[in-house]
């Protein structure tokens, strides 16, 4: 489930631990995936693109400090807050340079955690605008790549350049002849019509949570209310 602050996922195995962050996390916005494993958190990292992972040290199978260091190997930057259980585990968390971003020790507050959770989220956050969120679509705009509810979706150039471009500019009403201009560019030969065929086709990738909407007589605005 992914909802407006964006997905977290959740690594540890002890499960009131594990319901108790569920339900802070939620009631804060943000959608959450959890796994008592290692190897399947990392997996799901990898695939699932969440906005920060929460990993417990001590995990059965690949460990958390394992875990990060496997996300970090391969490139991924998620931010990581790890959660420990005694003294050596942050000595092991702080000492190995793996890129954690910050850590909480058992037992801590669940209010605490998600204060954490945003802390990290700030800090983390990109200085330009290269990571669009809208609904369960994000856009990766430097990568060029497009998630619809976690899954990746695969469009055309210019199907990406119009969602970017009206994602860029969530809820602003944007009439037909100024999408022409500027996303097919002032040179283009294009008719208002092509602006509507190539929207349906963003939308039928999208899907149901398409987050584009239709402004009649007018052209089409980004946001997350129903068509
Ligand atoms: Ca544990």
């Amino acid at each position: 489930m992914t909802t407006a602050r964006g997905l977290v996922v959740v690594a540890e195995d002890d499960p009131a631990v594990t319901s108790l962050l569920r339900l802070y996390l939620t009631r804060d916005g943000f959608g959450v995936d959890t796994y008592g494993d290692g190897a399947a958190a990392l997996q799901a990292v990898l695939t699932r693109r969440p906005v920060a992972l929460v990993l417990d040290v001590g995990l059965p199978g690949l460990d958390g400090i394992e875990v990060c260091r496997r996300l970090r190997a391969s490139g991924d930057r998620t931010p990581v807050l790890f959660v420990t259980a005694r003294d050596d585990e942050v000595d092991r968390v702080l000492g190995l340079e793996l890129g954690a971003d910050d850590y909480v020790t058992k037992p801590f507050s669940p209010r605490e955690l998600v204060a954490r959770v945003h802390a990290v989220l700030r800090r983390t956050a990109p200085a330009d605008d290269d990571r669009l969120v809208l609904g369960g679509v994000e856009v990766d705009v430097a990568g060029r790549r497009v998630w619809a509810d976690g899954a990746e979706v695969h469009l055309t150039a210019l199907e990406f350049d119009l969602l970017a471009y009206l994602m860029r500019r969530p809820g602003r009403v944007l009439q037909r002849e100024e999408l022409l201009a500027s996303v097919w560019g002032y040179g283009s030969a294009a008719g208002t019509r092509t602006v509507d065929v190539h929207v349906a086709q963003v939308r039928a990738k999208l899907g149901p949570g398409a987050p584009i909407r239709t402004v009649r007589g007018v052209g089409y605005a980004a946001d997350v209310s129903a068509r």
